[in-house]
C-alpha cells in the first residue's frame, strides 16, 4: 500500500518491511544503535554496542498553521512577514544590482538538501530538499499574527526597521498595514529603560497577573478561531530581558511559579508569562531571546503539561560560526586558546542591549558555546581547562540592522606555534534571523505530529517527544535540553541529530557517510 496511499506532495515513499504507510500515518520500526561505555575492574573502558527498537509513527496531515510573535513589530517581526508574504506571492523587485526574487535562503528547512540515498546505477548521490524529508507544513501557508508593545502597523514598523529594499516594501505595504499587533504585557523593570516611548500599546497591569496569562491564551484562541486554524506555534523575538533572580519559593517549581503570578511577584517576567499562558494553551512556545524566560518552574509547568518549549536566542550570525568554526578546529586536534568576540550594531536589539542588565543576558547566552567541545577533547585540554573567551556588545546607530561581529581565534598549533584566524562577519541581522523563525516553527509543529515508543513494549501507548525540544538546538544559541542531559553546541552534530531523527520517522539509517559502497578493492 506504499505509494497508493502517498499525498502527491510526499516526494518519495520507504520500500522496507520496516515501514508502513496508511492513509493518515508513516509507521516505521527503527533500531537505534549506540555504545555503551563502561570500565572494567582493572579500570579499561568496554564498549558495548547496544541496540534500541523504537515504533515511531508520524502524522501525514499537514494542519492549518499560526504562527504568533511576540514583538511582531520589531526588526525581526516585520522582516519574516514580509518575507513569507514575497515568497507566498512570488515577488520579483528592482534593486541596484538588478532584480531580486523572493526565497527562502538561509532557512535550514527551505534551503538545504538532504542525501536520501545512491543511485545504484549512476553510483551518484540522490538528494532532497529537506522540506521534503517529512510532511512539514510550507512556510508560504503561515497565518501569521502576534502581540507588540508598540501599536505601529506592520507596514510603518517594517519602514521603522529599515531592513529591506524599498521596491520590496512598496510592494506588500497594503497587506502588512492591515496586519497590527495585539496590545502585550509590559514590565519596565525588564527591558532597558530606552524602550519605553515605544510603550503604546499594552495591556494594563505592570506586572505579573493570572489576568495576563488568561488575556494571552484567550488572544491565542481567538486567533485560531478567526483563522480556522488546527494549531498555533508563539515565538518570542521581542526585546531581550534581563535575567530573573531564580528564588525558591517563586519560580523553583510549577505551582511556585504559578502562586508567583497569582501574587505579582516582580521576578517574573512577561517573557516567563507568555510561556506559561502556552504551555497551559498547550501551544508550542519557543524563545528567541537570551533570558532565562524558562526558569524551573516554567520547565516543570511544561512538563506536567506535555507542552513544547524551545530555546534561548536564536543563532544566526556570530555564534553560527563560532559553533562551526571551533567544532571544526578542535576536531582538527588544534588546540583554541582564546576566542575575542566584538559586535557592534544600530538597531533597536543594540539599543536594547546598552543597557547592562539586558547585555548580562546576552553575554551569558554567548558564553558557553564552545564548552562542550572543549571537554570532548581530553587530549588537548585538561580537566577545566578552557580557552579564554571575551563577548563585548556595542551600540552604534549608523550601521543600523547590519551588525558587524568581529572575532580573532587564536590557537596553539604544532610544536609551540600559534594560528591566528581574524574574521570580519556583516551579519545582516534580521535576514539571518526570520529563516531561523520560520525553520524552529516549521520543526516544531512537526513534532507536534510524531510519536513514538519502545517496540519492546507493543501494548505501551505512543508518546511525544520531552516537553523541552533540544532537536532546535541548530537555531539556539544556548539550546534548552531536558533536564539532566547534555547541552550540544557543535553545529554539525546539531544539524545530524536533526536529520536523522527525521529520517528515523520515515525508517531510514542515518547518513553515516561511510560510502562503502565505493570503497571496496
Ligand atoms: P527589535 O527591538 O526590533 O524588536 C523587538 C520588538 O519587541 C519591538 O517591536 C518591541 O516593541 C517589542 N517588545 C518588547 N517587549 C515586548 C513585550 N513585552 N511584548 C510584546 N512586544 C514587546 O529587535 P529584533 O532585532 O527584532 O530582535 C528581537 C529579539 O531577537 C532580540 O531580543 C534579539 O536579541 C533576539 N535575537 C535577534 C537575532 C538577530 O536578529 N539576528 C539573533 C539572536 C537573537
Amino acid at each position: 500500500n506504499n505509494s497508493a496511499s502517498s499525498p502527491s506532495s510526499e516526494l518519495f515513499t520507504v520500500s522496507s518491511p520496516n515501514v508502513t504507510y496508511t492513509d493518515n500515518e508513516i509507521l516505521s520500526k527503527y533500531t537505534y544503535r549506540t555504545t555503551s561505555v563502561t570500565k572494567d575492574a582493572a579500570g579499561k573502558y568496554v564498549a558495548t554496542p547496544k541496540e534500541t527498537v523504537y515504533d515511531f509513527k508520524v502524522d501525514r496531515k499537514v494542519p492549518k498553521v499560526g504562527m504568533m510573535l511576540v514583538g511582531w513589530g520589531g526588526n525581526n517581526g516585520t522582516t519574516v512577514t514580509a518575507g513569507i508574504i514575497a515568497n507566498r506571492r512570488g515577488l520579483v523587485w528592482e534593486t541596484r544590482e538588478g532584480p531580486r526574487a523572493a526565497n527562502y535562503y538561509g532557512s535550514v528547512i527551505m534551503g538545504s538538501t538532504m542525501k536520501l540515498g545512491t543511485d545504484p546505477v549512476t553510483k551518484q548521490e540522490v538528494n532532497i530538499p529537506f522540506h521534503d524529508v517529512l510532511p512539514m507544513v510550507h512556510p508560504n501557508d503561515l497565518v501569521i499574527g502576534g502581540w507588540d508593545i508598540s501599536s505601529m502597523n506592520l507596514a510603518e514598523a517594517m519602514d521603522r526597521a529599515a531592513v529591506l529594499e524599498p521596491t520590496l516594501k512598496a510592494q506588500v505595504k497594503k497587506e502588512l498595514a492591515q496586519m497590527v499587533p495585539l496590545p502585550s504585557i509590559y514590565y519596565p523593570d525588564f527591558i532597558a529603560a530606552n524602550q519605553e516611548d515605544r510603550a503604546d500599546n499594552l495591556i494594563p497591569g505592570n506586572k505579573a497577573s493570572m489576568a495576563h496569562v488568561e488575556k494571552i491564551r484567550q488572544d491565542i484562541r481567538d486567533f485560531k478561531q478567526q483563522n480556522g486554524l488546527d494549531k498555533v506555534i508563539v515565538q518570542w523575538t521581542a526585546n531581550t530581558e534581563r535575567y530573573a533572580d531564580i528564588i525558591p519559593g517563586v519560580n523553583d517549581t510549577a505551582d511556585n511559579l504559578l502562586k508567583a503570578i497569582e501574587q505579582g511577584h516582580e521576578e517574573v517576567s512577561p517573557s516567563t508569562v507568555f510561556a506559561v499562558a502556552c504551555i497551559l494553551e498547550n501551544t508550542p512556545f519557543i524563545n528567541g531571546s537570551p533570558q532565562n524566560t524558562f526558569v524551573p518552574g516554567a520547565i516543570d509547568l511544561a512538563s506536567r503539561h506535555g507542552a513544547f518549549i524551545g530555546g534561548d536566542d536564536f543563532k544566526s550570525g556570530q555564534t553560527k560560526m563560532k559553533s562551526a568554526l571551533v567544532d571544526f578546529l578542535i576536531n582538527a586536534g588544534i588546540k583554541l586558546t582564546s576566542i575575542a568576540s566584538y559586535n557592534h550594531l544600530g538597531n533597536n536589539d543594540g539599543k536594547n542591549l546598552s543597557s547592562q542588565r539586558q547585555f548580562r543576558s546576552k553575554e551569558i547566552s554567548k558564553s558557553n558555546v564552545v564548552d562542550d567541545m572543549v571537554e570532548a577533547n581530553s587530549v588537548l585540554y585538561k580537566k577545566g581547562e578552557h580557552p579564554d573567551h571575551t563577548v563585548v556588545i556595542k551600540y552604534m546607530p549608523a550601521v543600523g540592522d547590519n551588525k558587524r561581529a568581529l572575532d580573532e581565534y587564536y590557537a596553539e598549533i604544532f610544536l609551540g606555534g600559534h594560528q591566528t584566524i581574524s574574521i570580519f562577519n556583516v551579519c545582516e541581522d534580521s535576514l539571518l534571523a526570520s529563516p531561523l523563525i520560520i525553520d524552529l516553527v516549521v520543526v516544531a509543529e512537526m513534532m507536534t505530529r510524531i510519536s513514538w515508543k519502545l517496540s519492546a513494549q507493543p501494548d505501551s501507548e505512543y508518546k511525544g517527544f520531552h516537553s523541552v525540544l533540544s532537536i532546535l538546538s541548530y537555531m539556539l544559541k544556548a539550546p534548552l535540553t531536558p533536564p539532566g542531559t547534555p547541552v550540544v553546541n557543535a553545529l554539525a552534530k546539531q544539524r545530524g541529530a536533526l536529520t536523522n531523527i527525521f529520517r528515523a520517522c520515515v525508517g531510514l539509517e542515518p547518513e553515516s557517510d561511510m560510502t562503502l559502497e565505493h570503497k571496496l578493492f
